[in-house]
Order: structure tokens, then C-alpha cells, then sequence
């Protein structure tokens, strides 16, 4: 015998129809192309009409693409595809026609299109294509023309920027037709194989590319990655078998901790942006090799500590889980560090420390920011006095004075507007909570009675019609008790109506505690309370209010007069099929007048 009035085991008694009876929802926002009903005409199952049967489907189009309409559909998306192909190939040979492009290459690229089309069209139109587990094959179909399109690149010279455009269409394709999983994979294989192509020409060729040219290309690739990877974030459930595991294993399956990395690996993402500048920087001279090397060491490793810190769990101990102001302050170091060595360009370093300054105002308060921004500026300040006294000809005085008086006007600009963003967010929060409380006291107020806690009566009513509904849908039978203390005028009259209030609320914990999780109690009014008995027949009910009589009869229900005792009176019913619930209390009501009549102490039922 457990609690009855929580309102969660309330709901959990009358959701039950709902649940049943309800409308299975499936959320699709994501789903896999051709997942409309098919039809009874031409597939032999019941069903609504695709628009596509709709229409008159001529001799031609059957034998192109087929008689059924899902493989139709299939069967001319993948020629789509093909006829951009088509195009693409036109394009290439009239480059390579003109000179623009080497013509062995853009012939065996050409030759594998038409081949893989040819081979996608073989396998759509002789249905082998159901053997697998997407049979629109979609992601192969992706991953071709990603794969060209990096192929095409190591060739294209001059034309490579054209080429990389191509990558944008085929990733939003990807993006429309995929599940957020296979966009995630299908991005991550592009990135990662222009990645690899441009190191691999930037050290095979080194004549025609340029490591920086191709750094700011990649980066053109990663931003309308992490944007694409940015609207599919939020599903998780979706991916599923090796990637799910790999999620897992990386994030976690904490849904707050996956939160912190993720947003984590965006900084981490900028340090390894910025270790592969340093690299190039290192390369050109500008940078000294060992001093470089220290910094890309230390940046790495603070990737490392980072990630390692959240992924263990480790951060949970902080304030902050997602630790801003410790990552801020790194972060700084850094780039003081950077404009130590970087020399001529060190100019660059003070545009990082606004900009590292600026992302606090989202995570830290006011007071945070104002500390992060004289860390900044301290550090900022000593490293310059150093450099001025210890290469006074790479970092000349007046220039470093120059550049100081720069940081002390920005920074604390900065950390003055970060602060207020930072306060009047947190004002935001704290009305939104102030907001979602004072909600939840209207919920209470109006579905709970003040005294004992219990269901008032209003709540009562809504609960017994749902129950109703519920039970005449062929659900199980229910009955319904009334319940009056006996003599309880005499209490008030006696104690007074402090202990009276007393006696009430003791009655309402115990008949909680007593009677089963799926009946509900709520104050009838005064002394009387309903008891709504679901599943049970009136012999079963009649037995609960025994136990019930039992336990109250026993029960002391003041804590100042211990010799305190009441009884109750009760009217029982089972509710029937053909009455309303209102006619249901009335004959509870009578029974219960009968019990009073009878002697009180005792069980009618009606
Ligand atoms: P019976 O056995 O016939 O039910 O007699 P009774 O005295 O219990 O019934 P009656 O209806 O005559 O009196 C009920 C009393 O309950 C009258 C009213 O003052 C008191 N009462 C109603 N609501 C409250 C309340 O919230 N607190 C207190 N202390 N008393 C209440
Ligand atoms: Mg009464
Ligand atoms: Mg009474």
C-alpha cells in the first residue's frame, strides 16, 4: 500500500486511456525518402494513393523506371542525380578541350560517372537494391559524387576553387535525403578526405599549392560542415549501431555531460585551427621551429587535459561543470604566448584575446568577466614588457606602449558590455524560473486543496469523467466511496477548530497511505472526502475500506490530545455502464446517509 495522491500515479490512472486509445505519434522530421503508404491498385495492400499512382504512368516511364511506384520513385531520383552528372561531365571535357584541365584524368573520371550511374540505374531498376538496408541507397550515392569531387580537385589546378562549390550542393543533398546520423558521417568522410587531398598536393606540389591557400580552403569546407553538423545535433537517438557506440564513447550518454563536450569540441576545434597557423607560420619563418613547436605542444595538450577532465566526469566536481573560465583563461595564455613569438603579425594575437574575451559573456557572471579581462590585460602587459627588454628590436618600446594602451581602452570595454549581457541574462533566468514556479503554484492551487493536500473537488470530477470514459470503452469496472468523519462537529466543538484542521489532515495521510497507488482521494468538502477505487468490483472496494476503518479507528489523530480517536462513515458504489458519474455519487451519497442512519462506523454499500 503505497501513496495515492501524487499527481504523477494521479496521472498515471487516468493517462491509461489516453495511452490506449490515443494516436501512436511518430516524429519523422528526418525520415528516409519513400516512406508514403502504398497503393491497393498496384502493390496488392491496402492504403492510401501516392500523388505519383495518382497520375497515369505511360508504357515509356514503366519501362524506364519500372511498375512499382516506390521503386519509381528511387529509380528516378538516382537518374536525376545521374543527368547532374551528365552536365558535370560535359563540363569537364570542355575544360580539358580548352587546356584548363589535364585531359587523361577528366577522361577516367568521366568513365567512372557513366559507370556508376550505369551500375546505380542496374541495380534500381532490377530491384537488387532491396537486399540492402536503405534501398534507395542514398548514402552511396552521396558518397560517389564527394569522392569525385575530391578526385577532380587533386587535378584541377586553378579550376579547384569551381570544383569545391560542387561539395556544397552534394552535402545539402545529403543533408534533405539523409538521417542526421549518415549527414554526420557523410560530412566527417568529406572533411576528412579534403583534408587529406590538400596535405597530400601541398606536399607533392608544392609549386602550385600553397599550404595557406589551401588552409583557408579547408576552412571554407569545415565551416559549411560544423554548420550542417550544427542543425543535426540536437537527434541523437537516430544514429544508431557503430556510430551510436562511437557517440557513446566519445560524449558519453549523459545527455548534460554529451552537452559540455560538444559545445567543448568547438574550442578545441579552434585550437587545432589554430596549431595548423602556427604550423604554417613555422613553415614561412616566421616563426621559430622550437618555439613553435613548445606552443602547438601546450595547445594540444590543453585539448587533451580538457577533454579528458569532461570526459571522466572529473568536471562535476567544479561550480561550473563546463568549466568557461578555466578554458577562457587558457585560451589567453595562448594567445599572449602566440604574440610573444609570432613577431610582425603578432598584431593578430590582440583581435584573439577580444574575441576570447567576448565568448565569456555567454557562461561567466559579471564578476568573472571583469577578472578574465584584467588576467588578460596583466599577462598581455608583462609579455610585452618582457619582449620590449629582451628583443627590444623585433618588439621596439614604443610600439609595445602603443599596443598596450590599445588592450587597456578594448579589454575592459569588453568585459564591462560582456558583464552586462552576462547580468541581464542571468535577470532572464531568473524570471524565467520565477515564471515556471509561480506556474506550477497555479497548478497546485488549482488542483489541490489547501488543508490536507488531497484532490479537490474540481480535480476529482475531471479524474472520475476520464475514468469513465475509459472504463466504458471496455476498460475495467470502478467504484466510488464516499467518506464523512463521524461527529466531527462535536471535535471542533470540544478542541477546537485547530484540532479539528489537525484531525483532517491525519485522516487525508492516512487513507493515503492506505489505500492502493491507482485509487485517488481527493476533499469532497468539509469532513467528507471521495475515494475513487479503480479495477476493483464493490466487495473488493468494501474490504479496502475496512482495512481503511481499520487503521483510522486505531490511528491517534492529534499529536496534543493522544487520546483522540474518530470514525467514519461510508457510502460504496460500483459505477455502472448506463448511469452518469453524477448519478454514481448520488446513489454513494445515499448509501452513505444509510450508514449515518445505521449507527455510523460503518460501510453501506449502494
Ligand atoms: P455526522 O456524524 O452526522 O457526520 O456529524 P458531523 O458533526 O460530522 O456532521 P456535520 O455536518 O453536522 O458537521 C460537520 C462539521 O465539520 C461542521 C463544520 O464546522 C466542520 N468543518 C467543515 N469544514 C471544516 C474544516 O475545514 N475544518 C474544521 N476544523 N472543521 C470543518
Ligand atoms: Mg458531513
Ligand atoms: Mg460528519
Amino acid at each position: 500500500m503505497a501513496v495515492t495522491n501524487t499527481p504523477k500515479k494521479h496521472l498515471s490512472v487516468v493517462g491509461a486511456p489516453l495511452a490506449i486509445h490515443g494516436p501512436a505519434t511518430e516524429a519523422a522530421p528526418h525520415a528516409e525518402p519513400l516512406t508514403a503508404p502504398p497503393v491497393a491498385a498496384e502493390t496488392g495492400t491496402t492504403g492510401m494513393a501516392h500523388p505519383d499512382t495518382l497520375r497515369q504512368v505511360g508504357p515509356l516511364t514503366r519501362l524506364v523506371l519500372g511498375d512499382d511506384w516506390k521503386q519509381r520513385l528511387r529509380t528516378r531520383r538516382s537518374l536525376m542525380g545521374g543527368f547532374n552528372y551528365l552536365v558535370f561531365i560535359v563540363l569537364l571535357n570542355l575544360a580539358a578541350r580548352y587546356g584548363w584541365l589535364p585531359e587523361v584524368p577528366v577522361h577516367q573520371v568521366s568513365f567512372v560517372l557513366l559507370a556508376m550511374v550505369a551500375a546505380f540505374y542496374t541495380l534500381l531498376r532490377s530491384g537488387l537494391n532491396r537486399q540492402f538496408a536503405d534501398p534507395s541507397l542514398t548514402m552511396p550515392q552521396m558518397l560517389l559524387p564527394a569522392t569525385v569531387t575530391a578526385w577532380v580537385y587533386t587535378f584541377g589546378g586553378p579550376l579547384r576553387d569551381g570544383v569545391l562549390l560542387m561539395l556544397a550542393p552534394v552535402l545539402l543533398f545529403g543533408f534533405r535525403n539523409l538521417r542526421p546520423g549518415k549527414v554526420r558521417l557523410l560530412s566527417g568522410y568529406v572533411l576528412a578526405l579534403m583534408g587529406g587531398v590538400m596535405v597530400w598536393l601541398v606536399h607533392t606540389d608544392p609549386q602550385n599549392h600553397d599550404m595557406g591557400g589551401e588552409l583557408v580552403r579547408f576552412m571554407l569546407v569545415a565551416v559549411v560542415v560544423v554548420t550542417l553538423w550544427q542543425y543535426t545535433s540536437n537527434d541523437t537517438e537516430e544514429s544508431s549501431g557503430v556510430l551510436h557506440a562511437l557517440g557513446v564513447m566519445l560524449f558519453t550518454d549523459d545527455a548534460r555531460q554529451r552537452l559540455r563536450i560538444q559545445r567543448y569540441m568547438m574550442a578545441a576545434a579552434n585550437f587545432v585551427i589554430c596549431t595548423i597557423v602556427l604550423a604554417y607560420a613555422v613553415s614561412t619563418g616566421a616563426v621559430e621551429a622550437r618555439l613553435g613547436w613548445w606552443l602547438g605542444c601546450y595547445m594540444m595538450a590543453n585539448v587533451g587535459v580538457f577533454y579528458a577532465l569532461l570526459r571522466s566526469g572529473l568536471n562535476l566536481h567544479f561550480a561550473d561543470p563546463s568549466l568557461t573560465l578555466p578554458q577562457i583563461m587558457v585560451a589567453l595564455t595562448c594567445v599572449v604566448w602566440s604574440y610573444a613569438i609570432l613577431g610582425e603579425s603578432r598584431g593578430a594575437a590582440l583581435i584573439l584575446l577580444a574575441l576570447i574575451l567576448m565568448f565569456g559573456m555567454f557562461n561567466l557572471t559579471a564578476k568573472q568577466t571583469r577578472m578574465a579581462a584584467f588576467f588578460a590585460l596583466c599577462s598581455q602587459g608583462l609579455t610585452m614588457l618582457f619582449m620590449a627588454t629582451l628583443a627590444p628590436d623585433r618588439y621596439p618600446v614604443r610600439q609595445e606602449m602603443v599596443n598596450f594602451l590599445f588592450a587597456c581602452t578594448s579589454l575592459p570595454t569588453i568585459s564591462v558590455l560582456s558583464g552586462q549581457l552576462s547580468t541581464l541574462r542571468h535577470r532572464l533566468q531568473s524570471r524565467k524560473d520565477e515564471l515556471a514556479e509561480a506556474l506550477a503554484r497555479i497548478q497546485t492551487l488549482a488542483t489541490r486543496d489547501e488543508l490536507t493536500g488531497l484532490f479537490n473537488r474540481r480535480h476529482m470530477m475531471e479524474t472520475l469523467a476520464l475514468q469513465k470514459k475509459f472504463s466504458d470503452k471496455g476498460g475495467r469496472i470502478f467504484c466510488i466511496g464516499i467518506l464523512d468523519i463521524d461527529h466531527f462537529k462535536h471535535v471542533n466543538d470540544t478542541h477546537g477548530h485547530g484540532v479539528g484542521d489537525e484531525v483532517l489532515r491525519h485522516f487525508a495521510q492516512h487513507a493515503q497511505s492506505v489505500m492502493r497507488d491507482s485509487d485517488v482521494i481527493a476533499r469532497w468538502g468539509g469532513e467528507e472526502f471521495l475515494l475513487m477505487l479503480t479495477d476493483c468490483r464493490l466487495d473488493q472496494a468494501e474490504a479496502g475500506l475496512e482495512r481503511l476503518r481499520e487503521v483510522i479507528n486505531a490511528a491517534p489523530m492529534a499529536d496534543t490530545i493522544p487520546g483522540l480517536r474518530v470514525t467514519f462513515s461510508s457510502g460504496l458504489t460500483e459505477q455502472r455502464y448506463e448511469e452518469t458519474i453524477d448519478q454514481t455519487i448520488e446513489r454513494a451519497d445515499q448509501a452513505l446517509y444509510r450508514a449515518k442512519r445505521g449507527g455510523r462506523n460503518r460501510t453501506v454499500a449502494g
